[in-house]
C-alpha cells in the first residue's frame, strides 16, 4: 500500500480536504492512505484564518 509522506489537512467541520504533499507540488496516493505526519488542522498549517473554511479564528461553539 502506498504511503504518503505528508499530513492530511483537516478543515473545520472535520472533513479532510487536502494533503500537504499537494501543497508542496507532490502527489498524494489518496486520503485513505496512511499518512506519516498524521492529520493537521488547516489553521495550524497556514497560521492564519483559512480561506477555505473560515477556520483559524477561535469560535465559541
Ligand atoms: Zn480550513
Ligand atoms: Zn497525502
Amino acid at each position: 500500500m502506498s504511503r504518503c509522506a505528508g499530513w492530511l489537512v483537516v478543515h473545520d467541520g472535520g472533513g479532510v480536504r487536502a494533503c500537504t504533499e499537494e501543497h508542496r507540488g507532490g502527489t498524494c496516493p489518496g486520503y485513505h492512505a496512511p499518512h506519516t505526519g498524521g492529520a493537521i488542522s488547516c489553521r495550524m498549517l497556514v497560521g492564519r484564518p483559512c480561506a477555505t473554511c473560515g477556520g483559524g479564528v477561535a469560535r465559541a461553539s
